[in-house]
């Protein structure tokens, strides 16, 4: 079951991918977000993710260099109502194919708040979706970016420090063998 306010990603594993630079390529067609909001999460997403050497670009990437693709989108598909985020898998591989989803995420930090702080959560979203996929990792940690427990205060905070990613994070016993099975849901409820 995928709750209010949860992470859904598809899984599996494959080679993992923090070795190369990678540029998260942003696509808002609907342009959900600010111009305040999209600087936000352009400095947030680069404060997770530099040291992991990947960055992040709305609308335009530069040519050459491995990408992820990152859309934002309003809402979730149908079945997946409250999930913030998403990252598929085909076959046994987590793809560079990443969905954050605005509508649901507003909501279910509340309102009001302020462009930096909504920019800062869509980033942390963005970049627990994107550690899946260049860890090649489904499973989710007890703390850290890959927690599956995210509070909307923590998401929001200025502290950084919950979403410190750790690749020996210690597994989160709660999601049992179950999560190695086609989906898994990391809630952030
Ligand atoms: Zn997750």
């Amino acid at each position: 079951m995928v709750k209010r306010g949860s992470i859904l990603i598809a899984l599996l594993v494959a080679p993992a991918a923090f070795g190369g630079s990678w540029t998260v390529c942003v696509t808002d067609t609907s342009t959900l977000l600010t111009p305040p909001v999209r600087g936000a999460v352009t400095r947030e997403f680069h404060s997770l993710m530099g040291g992991h050497r990947a960055g992040l670009a709305f609308d335009k990437c530069a040519k050459g260099g491995p990408k992820i693709h990152l859309l934002i989108k309003d809402e979730p598909p149908n079945g997946l109502e409250g999930v913030l985020g998403l990252a598929r898998r085909k076959r046994d591989r987590i793809e560079p194919q990443l969905q954050v989803f605005y509508g649901s995420l507003v909501r279910y930090l509340g309102e009001p708040n302020s462009a930096e702080a909504i920019g800062r959560a869509v980033a942390r979203v963005a970049a627990h979706e994107a550690v899946h996929f260049l860890e090649q990792q489904p499973h989710h940690c007890q703390r850290g970016l890959l927690q599956a427990m995210m509070s909307a205060y923590e998401l929001l905070a200025a502290d950084p420090a919950p979403f410190h990613f750790d690749p020996q994070c210690a597994p989160d016993p709660a999601e049992g063998q179950a999560a190695t099975e086609t989906l898994a849901n990391a809630a952030i409820p």
